[in-house]
């Protein structure tokens, strides 16, 4: 299993995500960082409206490692849809996160027709700040999350700059294959949020079992299975041992029957969150 995946404009990116949403701001999110990057990761996944990007940040500057072997994403949020406000959100989360650069900035959620008849408008609207920021060398890689194939198809049709992410959930209860093969076709790296479904997934009898032949958790089962279908799995914990756990998942591989039986599970422990319905 590769340490990296190189996204598809010859990016390197860490093959595992260092989740920070929930995590309380201040000596929590700083030591979290601080224990994360001491056992190994390199790929902190954030966002403005986690409200934890000065920790983060703090976290960031003091775990000791250098600047240029992280990768640091974020995200603009619903409410600063659109060229300008797109762009004061960068600088915000920039100042917050005492960076100079972003590795990933990431639209967080689409303008849908469910809210917006300008919807198309708005998404590509945000996406020239964005693809501004790349060109004026603020971010190295651009991209969006929660985008289905129905948000991607106009904004692909205007965009300057492919995405190179797409961050959506997935876990061995949500899989979104129709979405992760759109990306795949489309060379956009897929990332998976709450790769243990928030942890609802952690208790399922079939994924114990599952786990047990490789005498690993679930949530290393999960982690590693995401991995093994190409997607880049973000798990989150704020607990020293669950987040070395998390990345213990290097030394062992999933048999492709194993696979198999993870890929065919039915929907469970699903968060509910649809792009188009969600109210916020
Ligand atoms: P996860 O699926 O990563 O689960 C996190 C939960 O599981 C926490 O309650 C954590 O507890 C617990 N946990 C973590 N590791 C273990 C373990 N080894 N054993 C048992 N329990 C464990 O959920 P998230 O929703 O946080 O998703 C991960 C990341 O994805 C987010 O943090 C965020 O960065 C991103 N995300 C992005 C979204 C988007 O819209 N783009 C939406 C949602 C998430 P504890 O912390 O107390 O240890």
């Amino acid at each position: 299993m590769k340490e990296y995946y190189t996204l598809n404009n010859d990016v390197k990116i860490p093959s595992i995500g260092f989740g920070t949403w929930q995590t309380p701001d201040g000596e929590t999110a700083i030591n979290s960082i601080k224990i994360a990057m001491n056992y190994g990761y390199r790929h902190i996944d954030g966002a403005a409206i986690y409200g934890n990007e000065k920790g983060v940040g703090t976290g960031i500057k003091v775990c000791g490692i250098d600047r240029k072997e992280l990768f640091v994403t974020s995200k603009v949020w619903n409410s600063e849809r659109g060229y300008e406000t797109a762009l004061k959100a960068f600088e915000k989360s920039l100042k917050d996160l005492q960076l100079d650069y972003l590795d990933l900035y990431l639209i967080h959620w689409p303008a849908t027709a469910n809210k917006f008849t300008n919807w198309q408008q708005i998404n590509s609207d945000t996406w020239r700040a964005m693809e501004q920021l790349y060109n004026n060398g603020k971010i190295r890689a651009i991209g969006v999350s929660n985008f289905l194939e129905h948000h991607l198809d106009p904004l692909l049709e205007n965009a300057e700059i492919m995405p190179s992410v797409n961050q959506i959930e997935f876990h061995p209860g949500y899989k979104q294959n129709d979405c992760v093969n759109f990306c795949r076709d489309n060379n956009i790296q897929v990332e998976g949020w709450s790769p243990l479904g928030r942890g609802k997934v952690l208790g399922n009898a079939t994924l114990k079992e599952i786990a047990n032949r490789y005498n690993k958790s679930v949530a290393q089962l999960c982690i590693r299975w995401a991995m093994q279908n190409n997607v880049l799995p973000l798990p989150k914990s704020i607990t020293p041992n669950r987040i070395k756990e998390n990345f213990e998942v290097f030394d062992f591989n999933i048999s492709e029957s194993d696979m198999e039986l993870i890929n065919e599970m039915d929907e469970f422990g699903g968060s509910g969150l649809h792009p188009d319905h969600i109210e916020f």
